[in-house]
């Protein structure tokens, strides 16, 4: 049996998946592991995760490649900026330092978003929706998009293809850890609800409901932040989809209903009805391991597996 290993590492957790290596790419195992920082940390913890999984497969198990998804700039193959990993300094190649400590299996490193939009696109390709064109837009601690463009992964010219969530949305706004002022992410994020609310996305809902005017301003500002963005990722790039992820969004279905009605509001005008963004919009269930599933599948696109390019 094949077997391809995909690490989504975070900030906070490492979630390792391992699947067979073709379509459908069945789950065999999984495992959830705190996170180490440091090179030596996130390179250990990758390794001790490798291990666990395999740990776990079948006696006939040939693990045929590793991919890893990380929360920073990964331009060439090297991670050169992840400050949730305490990776801020010299460019890391993580691919090569895993493959090594791992019998020499061929590893591929990838932004944590752009794998994910490799994993969310195979979930849209199980719900029989096969497309070549896609925006994932994850809305985590901060916001981000992944584009995978006629059949490619979208990296950009340094890495940075799909990092909307330092736009200013408020010139006017409180002053950013990157050193902007009223950046997308300081209002449409996990962060930035629980920079200005006590509580979850729901109770936002339903404190504004029932006649909060902060709360009313907040999920405002909220929702008008993510409908900015999905508006930005079709306008720019006229994907065919965009799927939205993260908690806060698929915890709340509230805040799906108030990003939905803000995009249909746009179709009022004949610009808006021809572009249909509401439309476009589907939201990856709570849950859906995309972040692995897509760092497993980076090894299939590097064999010319898979439909799409890396
Ligand atoms: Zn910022």
């Amino acid at each position: 049996m094949k077997i391809r290993l995909g690490l989504d590492i975070g900030g906070t957790t490492v979630h390792g998946i391992a699947v067979t290596a073709s379509e459908p790419h069945d789950l065999v195992s999984q495992a959830t592991h705190p996170t180490r920082q440091g090179a030596d940390g996130v390179v250990g913890g990758a390794l001790d995760m490798v291990a666990a999984l395999r740990s776990d497969l079948p006696p006939d198990a040939e693990i045929i490649s590793i991919g890893l998804g990380v929360p920073g700039v990964v331009h060439g193959g090297a991670v050169t900026h992840a400050v949730n990993l305490g990776l801020d300094g010299e460019p890391l190649d993580l691919a090569a330092a895993v493959s090594a400590g791992a019998g020499g299996t061929p590893t591929t490193v990838e932004n944590d978003v752009k794998a994910a939009t490799l994993g969310g696109w195979q979930w849209l390709r199980e719900q029989g929706t096969d497309i070549d064109d896609l925006a994932l837009l994850n809305v985590g601690t901060g916001i981000a998009a992944g584009l995978l463009l006629d059949g490619r992964l979208r990296h950009g010219s340094r890495g940075m293809a799909g990092e909307i969530g330092h736009l200013v949305h408020d010139p006017t706004g409180p002053l950013c850890a990157c050193g902007r002022r009223g950046c997308l992410e300081l209002y449409a994020s996990g962060s930035g609800v629980r920079r200005q609310w006590a509580g979850t996305a729901a109770e936002l809902f339903e404190a504004a409901d029932s006649g909060d005017a902060d709360a009313a301003r907040i999920r405002d500002e909220l929702t008008s932040g993510i409908a900015q963005a999905i508006s930005l990722l079709a306008y720019s790039v006229d994907v065919s989809c965009v799927l939205v992820t993260g908690g806060v969004v698929t915890a709340t279905p509230a805040l799906r209903d108030a990003i939905l009605e803000q995009l249909r509001r746009d179709e009022n005008t004949s610009l808006g009805r021809l572009a249909g963004i509401a439309d476009r919009v589907r939201w990856l269930p709570a849950g859906h391991p995309a972040g692995a599933l897509g760092a497993a599948l980076l090894g299939a696109g590097d064999e010319g597996a898979r439909p799409w390019k890396l």
